[in-house]
This record gives structure tokens, sequence and C-alpha cells, in this order.
């Protein structure tokens, strides 16, 4: 793939927040959600306009509770397009250029860019 790093391939694997959001959730639970009620992994479900997944007994998980993501109300695809340019560009990004890219506020961006140093 020769386009694995280019910005259209980005956008066409990171098209909205809830495959984002699904890509998180794959990292956390690799095999599966375990329903806590049922005592098994179970099919879990999005719930709609919720960063939230549940499964048929109505148990509910969310996918970014603990994470850098949690409390943000930055789309999740912001996020994820810094990430990105973080990834791709040797010479480094600024909060400056995040700001500049993502057309969001100067503290929005440097919040974003703050994390590249929170990572455990
Ligand atoms: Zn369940």
């Amino acid at each position: 793939m020769k386009d694995k790093f280019s910005l259209g391939g980005f956008l066409k694997k990171y098209r909205n927040d809830e495959v984002c959001l699904e890509y998180l959730v794959k990292i956390k639970h690799p095999s599966g959600i375990f329903c806590k009620k049922c005592q098994k992994i179970t099919n879990f479900t999005k719930v709609k306009d919720r960063p939230v997944y549940q499964c048929s007994c109505g148990y509910q998980i969310s996918p970014l509770s603990g994470t850098i993501f949690e409390k943000t109300t930055t789309p999740l695809q912001y996020w994820f397009y810094a990430i990105f340019i973080m990834s791709v560009t040797r010479s480094g990004v600024s909060a400056k250029q995040l700001q500049r890219e993502l057309g969001v506020t100067y503290k929005t961006a440097w919040r974003i860019f703050k994390m590249k140093y929170q990572r455990k």
C-alpha cells in the first residue's frame, strides 16, 4: 500500500468519529467486549449519538473512559488527524501548526499537542 500514509488514505480509513471510536474499541478489546452482566464476550452495539457501546442485556461500556479522549469535546477525528500528521511529519509538528491544520483554537491545539508527552 503505497498511499498508507497519505491524507486521502487517512480520510478513507477514519472518515468519521464513529469509525475512530470503533478503532479505539478494537485496540482496547481486541478479542471482543466482555459483558460483566452476561459474564462473557458478547456482541456490543454502538449507542446512537453517544460514545457508548451496549450489550443486548443493557450493560454499557464507554470506550473513551480512562483515555486521553475521555473529557474532550473535540471530535475524535481531529485527534486522529493530529496523531496522523504528527506521525508523518518527520521534522515534528508545532501546536501552532495543529491549530492551523485543524482549524481549532490554540488552546485545543495545545491540548492535542501535549498528548504526545502523556503516553504511558
Ligand atoms: Zn450483557
